[in-house]
């Protein structure tokens, strides 16, 4: 993979890199089209790392569909897929912790310990192979985000980190390869996220934070079936919960929840 990307740097090619972990849906394509845009040349990853898993069931049901994934990256024009093995990523690698300034402790992070460092530290391996120019993130995962332009910005890393909008389904469910684990009854509850999220920003800045945060779980408590995990309404940069809505433009809606043993993830912005 170096190889190639010394090849295409050589030729003057911006290489743009999508990391994944497979089981791709529309959202995942849509990283890779911008991509394709931006750059002479786009790698797309596929790797379920289990550094960021931090619950191995979780981990053992990952869904994967290498073939049709080869498939769908051929059919958009992706020009190159990188599929590491563990033992070729974790080569020599000593897990590190990386400082992310206190965001690896807030929401993902405090209900799964460890993931952060988890993700980073295999997100850096990851562009020491493909040496990306740009490399695409999802909105979708707004912490995960955060925390790599927190560790990028912070370690000086060469790479710009470009976010991309949340796809969505036509009944709003954010895309996620998780989707596909859920039953039909499951599915339909799952909506309820987007629902609370949507609900919270039909409120935000009119009414107070408290009663804003109060429509959203209100909405969500009219789906049983659904668990929350955590609902907060916070600062855009630091993730940190709002107190109130002065001296702030924007904010973020976070939730995660779980449907059975489907862990469901989505945030939405909030603009006053
Ligand atoms: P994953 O395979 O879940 O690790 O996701 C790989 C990349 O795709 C991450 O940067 C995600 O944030 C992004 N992504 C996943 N789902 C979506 C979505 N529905 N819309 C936009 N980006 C997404």
């Amino acid at each position: 993979m170096a190889e190639w990307s010394a090849m295409i740097r050589r030729k003057g090619d911006r290489i743009g890199f999508v990391p994944t972990m497979g089981a791709l849906h529309q959202g995942h394509l849509e990283l890779v089209s911008q991509a394709m845009e931006e750059c002479g040349k786009v790698v797309c990853s596929i790797f379920v790392n289990p550094l960021q898993f931090n619950d191995l069931k979780d981990l053992e049901r990952y869904p994967r569909q290498l073939e049709k994934d080869r498939e769908l990256l051929a059919g958009i024009g992706c020009h190159a897929l990188f599929i590491p093995k563990d033992s070729q990523l974790f080569l020599g690698l000593v897990p590190r912790e990386h400082n992310m300034g206190g965001l690896e402790l807030l929401w993902e992070g405090a209900s799964r310990p460890g993931h952060f460092q988890g993700v980073v530290n295999v997100v850096e391996r990851l562009f020491h192979y493909v040496r990306p120019d740009r490399a695409y993130f999802g909105e979708k995962d707004r912490q995960q985000l955060s925390v790599i332009r927190h560790v990028a910005r912070e370690e000086r890393w060469p790479e710009m980190i470009v976010p991309c909008r949340t796809r969505r389904a036509p009944d709003g469910l954010a895309l996620s390869s998780r989707n596909s684990l859920l039953s039909v009854e499951q599915r339909k509850q799952a909506t309820v996220l987007h629902r609370a999220l949507r609900a919270a920003a039909s409120v935000a800045f009119a009414h107070s934070l408290k009663a804003t945060s109060e429509v959203a779980l209100m909405i969500l408590g009219t789906e049983p079936g659904i668990r929350l995990d955590h609902f907060g309404i916070v600062d855009p940069v630091s993730l940190k919960p709002l107190e109130s809505w002065e001296g702030t433009d924007r904010a973020v809606a976070l939730i995660a929840a779980y449907a059975g043993e489907i862990r469901l993830i989505d945030n939405l912005t909030l603009d006053r």
